[in-house]
C-alpha cells in the first residue's frame, strides 16, 4: 500500500514551498498530455513523479491507441471511418453510462492522433490485417476489438482502430510514444520534479482541494495548485489488496500488468477528498489463443464439453468469457489441419486424441458432451452459419479427428490483466463524488479512473492511452482554460 495521509486544511499547512497553476501527480501518458497542454496554455504547471523517470505502465506499454473516425491512417490504408460509425460501435460493445465521456471519446478522436502524432508519436500507413494481440513489424493500424465479432460486425461498419505505434523490433510501442511525448515535454520546459510522491491533498474551508503534500527522502512539503490538481498516477493493478477484493480470481491466479508504483495512490488519494469509485471488479485479461489466428478456427468448450463463445472474439472478451465458466475451465480443440502452438499464455498441451471417447474421458467432462458439441458444430460449418454464436464464416471449418487439446483455463494459464475501474470522472477531468457532483479543483485522468469499457468483454486494446492521453489534455483545458494574456505573454 502507498503512504497516503488524509487531507489536510490550507490553513494548517506550515508553509507552501511553491505555487503553481496546475499541479499533476504522475507523469505516464496521461499526466504528460495534461502538463503539455497546460504549460502550452501559458499556465505555470508542475508534474510531481514518484519514480525516477517518466513512463510510468504507459512506457511499458505495447503502445496500442484505439483511435478512429477517419484518422489519416485509416484512410491512407483505405478504410472509411466516420466519429458517428466510431460511436455506433462502442455504444454497441461497451455499456458505460457516461455517454458524454463516450461521445467526445469519439468526436475528438481525429484531433487526438493528430495532436499525438505533431508530438512525434510514429503511427506508419499500413494495415496488418490478420489476428494479433500486438504487432512489432511497423505496421500501424490493426484490429484490436470486438469489431469483426457478432452482433458488434452488424452494429456499425467495420474499421480497424488499433493504432499501432511503430516500434523498434523488440522495443515495445509504448516505450516509443513515450520518448517522443517525454520529449516534446522536455523541449518545451514543462517543469516535472521526480522522486516526489504524492501523499497527500490539501483542501481549503470549502471543500476545494488546492495543493497537495508531497515527500521526497522521507521529507515533506507542499505544493499550492491555484487552478487544480490533477490525478494521474496510473492503475491499481499492483495493489494486492485491492486486486484481491474486487478481482479475487485474476488477482490470484493472473499475472497483473504495470510497473511497481501502480499501486493504486491516485485512487486513494481520490478517496480521503469523497471521489466516487466504479467499476471496480472490471479488468480485461488475456492469455490470446492468437496468433497463430488458424487456431481461431478450433472450438473452446468448458468443463460441461459445451462451447460457450464464438472463437474469433477480442482476446480480451474470450478470457471475460472463459472467468464466468465453471471453475473458469476451459479447453481449446483443434485437428490435424489446424494444429499450432498459441503464442500467448502459456496454455498446456494436453494431448493428441484420436478418439471422442478418450478425450472426454481426460477432460473429465460429461460423457457424450463432446461429441454431441463437435457434431452440432461440424453440421453449423456444413450450413455454412454458426448458429449457436455466430463465429465468422471465415473462421468455420471442420474438425475431424485426430484433434489436439490445449488447456486455456484461468487458473492453468497465464492470464495478464489490468484494472478497468477506478476513480470517478467525467468528459472534463473533473473527478465527482458519489452523486455525480464536481469535487471542486481536482480532476482524475487516466488508468486511476474508471475506462469506458466496464470490463475485458467490452474493451478494445489500445482504449487506456487513448483515454488517458484525450482526458488529460481535456483536464488541463478545463482546468487552466488559456491563461495567456491576449498579446501571448
Ligand atoms: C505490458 C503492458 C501493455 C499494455 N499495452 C497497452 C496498449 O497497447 N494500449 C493501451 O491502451 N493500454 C495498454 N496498457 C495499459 C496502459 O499502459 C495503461 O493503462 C496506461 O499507460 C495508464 O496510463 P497513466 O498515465 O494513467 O498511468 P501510468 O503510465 O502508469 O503513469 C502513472 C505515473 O504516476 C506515477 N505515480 C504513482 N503514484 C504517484 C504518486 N503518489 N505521486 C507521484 N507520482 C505517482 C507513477 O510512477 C507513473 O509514472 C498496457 C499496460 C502494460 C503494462
Amino acid at each position: 500500500m502507498p503512504v497516503i495521509e488524509p487531507p489536510i486544511r490550507a490553513d494548517d499547512v506550515p508553509s507552501w514551498e511553491r505555487t503553481v497553476d496546475l499541479l499533476v501527480v504522475g507523469y505516464g501518458i496521461a499526466g504528460a498530455c495534461a502538463a503539455i497542454e497546460a504549460h502550452r496554455a501559458g499556465a505555470d504547471v508542475l508534474v510531481l513523479e514518484r519514480a525516477g523517470a517518466g513512463g510510468g505502465a504507459s512506457a511499458l506499454s505495447q503502445g496500442q491507441f484505439y483511435l478512429g473516425g477517419g484518422t489519416d491512417v485509416q484512410t491512407a490504408c483505405g478504410y472509411e471511418d466516420t466519429p458517428d460509425n466510431m460511436y455506433a460501435f462502442l455504444r454497441a460493445v461497451t455499456t458505460t453510462p457516461d455517454e458524454a465521456s463516450l461521445r467526445v471519446f469519439c468526436e475528438q478522436s481525429v484531433s487526438r492522433f493528430d495532436w499525438l502524432e505533431s508530438l512525434g508519436v510514429p503511427f506508419r500507413r499500413e494495415a496488418y490485417t490478420h489476428k494479433a494481440v500486438y504487432v512489432r513489424s511497423g505496421e500501424g493500424l490493426l484490429t484490436t476489438g470486438n469489431e469483426k465479432v457478432w452482433p458488434f460486425r452488424e452494429q456499425a461498419q467495420y474499421a480497424p482502430r488499433g493504432h499501432q505505434v511503430s516500434g523498434d523490433g523488440p522495443i515495445p510501442g509504448g516505450y516509443v510514444a513515450m520518448q517522443a511525448v517525454l520529449g516534446t515535454a522536455a523541449t518545451e520546459g514543462v517543469p516535472v520534479q521526480y522522486e516526489t510522491a504524492v501523499i497527500g491533498l490539501v483542501v481549503d474551508d470549502d471543500g476545494r482541494v488546492v495543493g497537495v503534500r508531497a515527500r521526497r527522502d522521507g521529507v515533506d512539503s507542499f505544493v499550492a495548485a491555484r487552478r487544480g490538481v490533477v490525478l494521474a498516477a496510473g492503475s491499481f493493478n499492483l495493489n494486492a489488496d485491492i486486486t484481491g477484493e474486487h478481482m479475487p480470481l485474476f488477482s490470484r491466479y493472473g499475472k497483473p500488468l504495470g510497473e511497481p508504483t501502480n499501486d493504486g495512490a491516485g485512487l486513494l488519494l481520490g478517496r480521503t477528498v469523497g471521489v466516487a469509485e466504479t467499476g471496480m471488479s472490471g479488468r480485461v485479461a488475456t492469455a490470446s489463443i492468437y496468433p497463430p489466428e488458424d487456431l481461431i478456427k478450433g472450438i473452446i468448450v468448458n468443463a460441461n464439453g459445451e462451447r460457450f463463445m464464438p472463437e474469433d472474439a477480442y482476446h480480451g472478451r474470450q478470457a471475460n468469457l472463459i472467468a464466468k465458466q465453471p471453475g473458469a475451465i476451459a479447453y481449446l480443440i483443434l485437428d490435424e489441419e489446424i494444429f499450432g502452438y498459441p503464442q500467448h499464455g502459456s496454455h498446456t498441451f494436453v494431448d493428441g486424441f484420436d478418439d471422442v471417447d478418450e478425450m472426454e474421458a481426460r477432460l473429465a467432462v460429461p460423457a457424450g458432451s463432446l461429441r454431441r458439441t463437435l457434431a452440432d458444430y461440424n453440421a453449423d460449418v456444413a450450413a455454412g452459419e454458426d448458429s449457436a454464436f455466430h463465429k465468422h464464416p471465415d473462421w468455420l471449418k471442420e474438425l475431424t479427428a485426430p484433434y489436439a487439446v490445449f488447456d486455456i483455463s484461468v487458473p492453468h494459464s497465464d492470464y495478464h490483466w489490468m484494472s478497468l475501474g477506478g476513480l470517478r470522472a467525467d468528459e472534463f477531468g473533473r473527478a465527482l463524488d458519489a452523486s455525480g457532483e464536481p469535487v471542486p479543483g481536482l480532476y482524475a485522468v487516466g488508468a486511476c479512473t474508471a475506462h469506458l469499457a466496464q470490463d475485458g468483454d467490452e474493451y478494445a486494446s489500445g482504449m487506456s492511452l487513448a483515454a488517458g492521453s484525450l482526458f488529460g489534455r481535456r483536464a488541463a483545458v478545463h482546468a487552466v482554460g488559456s491563461v495567456r494574456t491576449p498579446d501571448g505573454n
